[in-house]
């Protein structure tokens, strides 16, 4: 079923339209196949896998497989402190035959921007698709960039993070505690992710969208299967303390050990370098040392500020960069959450 907007769903038994208002009760899968020619259609952070294909001053790109690449962001400056954050979260770009999908919309819209361009760039159109895979702002705080004039790509997110962002990101700036100064104007998606699982066939190149929780109340994997690729958003953290300021920790744990379960996955963390699935446990350990620490702190009835102040990570796990002292208190906060 094909409709003005050129998509045409699968599995789903309705429009475009349509899966705006039944998102939730089309099932498992829903199919999305592009058509050529539509309104769409026109138009730690020093480690590297790969040789980047592009460097600047906040972010590298690096190629994963053919019309697949990484963004890495680079938001600390070189003695640790406070960087160029007009990207701030890592995401990626990749390209079919017939659309091009970036993951994220990154912290400012002169970042989105920067991304078109990079996408125009490397695989000549601009992106008709862009996921965002959490409300958080250096995820959504660029969409408007990605806009040119009336046209832009189709915005891509679940209902719940759509429904969040609308909520959480009309607040002045800077929230407490939070690492992203910017305020930005909040777009909503034009296409909903639903959950479960959906499938975006951009052309010979079909990536698979996975609605978790854990990191937030809602968030999306976005996965290819050859080679297999897992753009983690920020359930994926790799040499930066993970921000758990949303965070549910025994969901996230559960997340983390599912999206890592294949040792050979090549992994996009939301915030860090590129790694391996296998090369990650630092990151379960991370999540674990936690984990044990609260419980440890709850049980003998410390505040969580004694706790926080207290918490230091077994050096076997090797660096983690903090975005802020806050971030310990945080992971603290959401787990004492969860014990009462
Ligand atoms: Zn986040």
């Amino acid at each position: 079923m094909t409709n003005g907007g050129g998509l045409m769903m699968g599995n789903c038994g309705c429009d475009r339209r349509g899966f705006f208002g039944h998102a939730f009760g089309c099932g498992a899968w829903v199919a999305i196949a592009l058509t050529a020619g539509t309104a769409t259609a026109r138009q730690s952070q020093a480690r590297t896998l790969t040789d980047p294909v592009v460097t600047s001053a906040f972010a590298r790109i690096e190629k994963l497989a053919d019309g697949v690449w990484a963004v890495i962001s680079t938001p600390f400056a070189p003695d640790g402190g406070r960087g160029d954050r007009t990207t701030l979260s890592n995401g990626g770009i990749i390209a079919g035959r017939d659309g091009v999908l970036v993951v994220e919309g990154f912290n400012t819209p002169a970042g989105g921007a920067w991304l078109s361009d990079q996408a125009l760039a490397l695989t000549g159109r601009r992106p008709t698709h862009v996921v965002a895979t959490h409300y958080h702002l250096d995820h959504v705080g660029g969409l408007s960039g990605f806009r040119r004039g009336a046209d832009g790509p189709e915005l891509l997110m679940t209902a719940q993070t759509g429904a969040l962002s609308a909520q959480r990101n009309g607040l002045p700036r800077p929230v407490e505690g939070s690492p992203f100064a910017k305020a930005a104007p909040v777009l909503l998606p034009t296409l909903i992710v639903p959950e479960g699982e959906a499938v975006l066939d951009l052309g010979g190149r079909t990536v698979r969208l996975v609605a978790r929780t854990g990191h937030t109340d809602s968030d999306v994997t976005v996965e290819l299967d050859d080679p297999r690729v897992i753009f983690g958003g920020d359930l994926l953290w790799n040499g930066i303390f993970p921000n758990y300021v949303d965070a549910d920790p025994v969901k996230l744990s559960a997340a983390v050990r599912a999206v890592l379960a294949d040792p050979a996955t090549l992994v996009v963390p939301g915030h860090g370098s590129l790694s391996n699935a296998a090369d990650l446990s630092p990151y379960l350990g991370v999540l674990d040392a936690v984990e044990a620490a609260a419980r440890r702190a709850h049980a003998a009835g410390m505040t969580v500020e004694k706790a926080a102040s207290a918490f230091t990570l077994p050096p076997g796990l090797g660096a983690w960069t903090l975005f802020s002292a806050g971030f310990y208190t945080n992971a603290f906060k959401a787990w004492y959450r969860v014990l009462g």
